[in-house]
């Protein structure tokens, strides 16, 4: 199937070659209005070939905008200037977006050749705009004048942002000085695709094959019918594929009792871009590491870590080593409690070896029997997919009044994508909602949110946003529904938070938003908390066969067990955020052996041989793009949802003064101000991190 439409589109192309320019805009949608509902993209009409002809006019567009700013003759205004760079671009910009959602989710050859095309255009572009010396006169005559324009507090905050960028995209530097800002640029974008295009390679490579029934022991059947069908897929009828795709790789580790064979496939998977082959990452990350430290130095920084950090809560680097240090210790001290447990076990079985890394998974299976007698398979048949998601959005009406309304004549890109209409309790449209949950070869792996549009509000013309969630959870396998773990559960629920975020959103100038990293997780962190409340599982598991509701008996074992395994996962987190920090901290260009780097960090803050994380340089791709000397963000902000809960707690679960407060001015102001001032207009005071210490077991 996917083969037929590979060829039509080749069709498509030669037959359009031999067509005149003006005939390839007219069946272009990206040349038109898209009379969608809700001016969603028309996915069946998007092909590939549409994409380098938009970027193209795209880029061209707003370059005009950009040339009409610089050349109006009057002086400098907050509407001549800022407000027209707010409305430049939008051309480009919903090709990019539509682009970047297939890009993330659902490529292919096609869509990544054209991403090695258009990537250094992009990256072009940017610079173009951020070191054009006549714009960012405009914007330092803005900036001077800011007390005596009469702007409003968003407008002064977008003002400062825009100057500050400009700033720190290297406005002030000399005509050199620009130059080799722009390589360095250009060179980074393109290392930066060429890793995640290793690490897609790399993650939907086969870890493990099995031909051999007995070698499947301890998997639960549909655990083995998933490899069944991965093998088929593959090619290899009759035989047990096991892939690097989270769904295919945690269950193995939980239950496999052939220890052999949880090494390999562990070791599979952590070494994802190291195997000395085509899709190594060695040398990209200790590429892109040098050259971050090269632009940090060209904009006055010492490192890498320096420039991106002041423009976070934390500030600096040695704020966010204090904090993980901080939580270091305990986290340590619990896992290793944790570890012993498990080796109990392992003496009491006469197993007479040292519990290692790729044992971790199935002996916390065996504590969490023996311990809580809780069984991960016990659960999922009250998790299923369309169940949680309707819990989730259960959990939003509840505390917002929204409700969502499945919408079947709006246009996806894959049949696993289902899309929802948000509207307030009264009826008035929010937005669209996509959620898009199942691995398949296209798409990379983890979980995200963002979005085809967003919201914004110039000149008075609202724009409603369409916001997309994508995830890899367990699918369907044979006559079953998709039945999640609880882990799926929580990352459903998280990223729902942030779509809630980009729904709720409620300013004027998107482009001059400024949220900080260490911020971001906070909506979509909060919306977890209420994933396992017992009040909660009982509103969303339903056995999938009974319909009955999750017994609670079943409920009060989850509670027990809310503890469970905090040592490991927090250290496990923790370990990937110091080597992020020390990758980012380096002050020097010399390029590095990535594998004695990451050793000699893992080393230095004693992570114990039986937790090795799986978050390691040739896969960290958080750390490569877009969280760099950002990682810490997560727990940072836990501290923050922790505490933002509290607040629920304290109240009720679904409190709606407390909801009212906590959209308006953290979820629909988010980056319009300086976020602890918005927090502390939400919580009343600066957040505690007791919360999250006790959630953790850290106290
Ligand atoms: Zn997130």
């Amino acid at each position: 199937m996917k083969k037929n439409i590979f060829l039509l589109s080749i069709m498509i192309i030669i037959g359009t070659s031999a067509l005149a320019k003006s005939d390839t805009k007219n069946d272009n949608p990206f040349f038109k209005k898209w009379k969608t509902p809700y001016e969603t993209p028309p996915f069946n009409q998007i092909k590939p070939e549409h994409f380098l002809p938009a970027f193209q006019e795209g880029i061209k567009l707003e370059k005009n905008e950009i040339d009409a700013i610089i050349n109006n003759n009057q002086k400098p205004s907050f509407k001549n200037t800022i407000e027209a760079l707010e409305k430049s671009g939008s051309f480009l910009d919903r090709v990019n977006r539509v682009f970047g959602g297939l890009s993330g989710a659902n490529t292919n050859e096609e869509l990544q050749k054209i991403a090695r095309t258009i990537t250094p255009m992009l990256s072009k572009q940017r610079d173009d705009i951020s070191l054009n010396p006549k714009l960012f006169d405009r914007i330092k005559v803005l900036y001077a004048e800011r007390d005596k324009l009469k702007l409003s507090p968003e407008q002064i905050t977008v003002l400062d942002n825009y100057y500050t960028n400009f700033v720190r995209s290297g406005a002030n530097l000399n005509d050199e000085g620009k130059e080799k800002l722009r390589k360095i640029n250009e060179e980074l974008s393109m290392l930066s695709l060429k890793f995640s295009e290793n690490s897609l390679k790399e993650t939907n490579a086969i870890g493990l094959v099995i031909d051999n029934k007995d070698d499947l022991a301890g998997l639960p059947d549909d655990v083995v019918k998933a490899a069944a069908e991965l093998a088929r897929s593959k090619k290899m009828e009759g035989k047990w594929a096991f892939s690097l795709q989270k769904p295919s790789f945690i269950p193995f580790l939980q239950y496999s009792t052939k220890r052999d064979l949880r090494e390999k496939l562990f070791k599979a998977y952590v070494n994802r871009g190291n195997n000395h082959n085509e899709y190594d990452n060695n040398k990209i990350v200790s590429r892109i590491t040098s050259l971050r430290v090269s632009r940090a130095n060209l904009l006055g920084y010492k490192t890498h870590a320096d420039f991106v950090l002041e423009r976070n809560m934390a500030k600096n680097s040695g704020a966010v080593y204090n904090f993980l240090n901080l939580l270091w210790k305990p986290a340590i001290k619990r896992a290793n409690a944790e570890a012993a447990d498990m080796q109990k076990i392992i003496d009491a079985e006469h197993g007479n070896f040292k519990l290692a890394a790729w044992d971790w998974w199935y002996y916390a299976e065996k504590v969490k029997k023996e311990k809580y007698a809780l069984d991960e398979s016990m659960l999922r048949p009250y998790f299923k997919m369309e169940n949680v998601r309707a819990g989730a959005f259960e959990v939003a009406s509840k505390l917002y009044g929204i409700k969502f309304k499945e919408r079947n004549d709006i246009q996806v890109y894959n049949p696993d994508v289902k899309v929802f209409e948000v509207t307030e309790a009264g009826g008035k449209h929010i937005g669209i909602f996509y959620s898009d949950y199942f691995p398949r070869d296209g798409k990379r792996s983890g979980a995200w949110s963002s979005g085809f549009r967003g919201q914004s509000n110039i000149g008075g013309k609202f724009i409603t946003p369409l916001v997309y969630n994508v995830g890899n959870f367990s699918k369907p396998t044979g006559d079953k529904p998709a039945l999640l773990s609880i882990d799926e559960v929580n990352t459903l629920f998280h990223e729902l938070g942030h779509a809630l975020n980009s729904l709720f959103s409620n300013t004027t100038y998107p482009g001059g938003k400024s949220v900080p990293r260490d911020f971001v997780e906070l909506p979509s962190q909060i919306m977890e908390n209420w994933a396992l409340e017992p009040e909660v599982l009982k509103m969303y598991g339903k056995h999938y066969q009974t319909g009955k509701t999750i017994p609670d008996e079943l409920i009060q074992k989850i509670e027990n067990a809310k503890l469970f395994n905090q040592g490991f996962e927090t250290v496990e987190y923790l370990a990937a955020s110091f080597l992020d920090m020390d990758w980012h901290t380096l002050a020097d260009t010399n390029e590095r052996d990535v594998q004695k780097f990451e050793h000699d960090a893992f080393a230095k803050i004693g992570l114990i041989p039986e937790i090795e994380t799986r978050y390691q340089s040739t896969n960290f791709s958080h750390m490569i793009q877009g969280y760099s000397a950002g990682y810490y963000s997560y727990i940072w902000a836990a501290v923050l949802d922790a505490d933002a809960f509290q607040a629920f707690k304290e109240t009720t679960l679904f409190d709606r003064k407390t909801a009212a407060a906590f959209r308006n001015f953290v979820l629909a102001k988010s980056g319009t101000e300086d976020a602890m001032t918005l927090y502390k207009k939400f919580r009343g005071r600066e957040p505690k991190v007791d919360a999250l210490l006790i959630r953790r077991g850290l106290n």
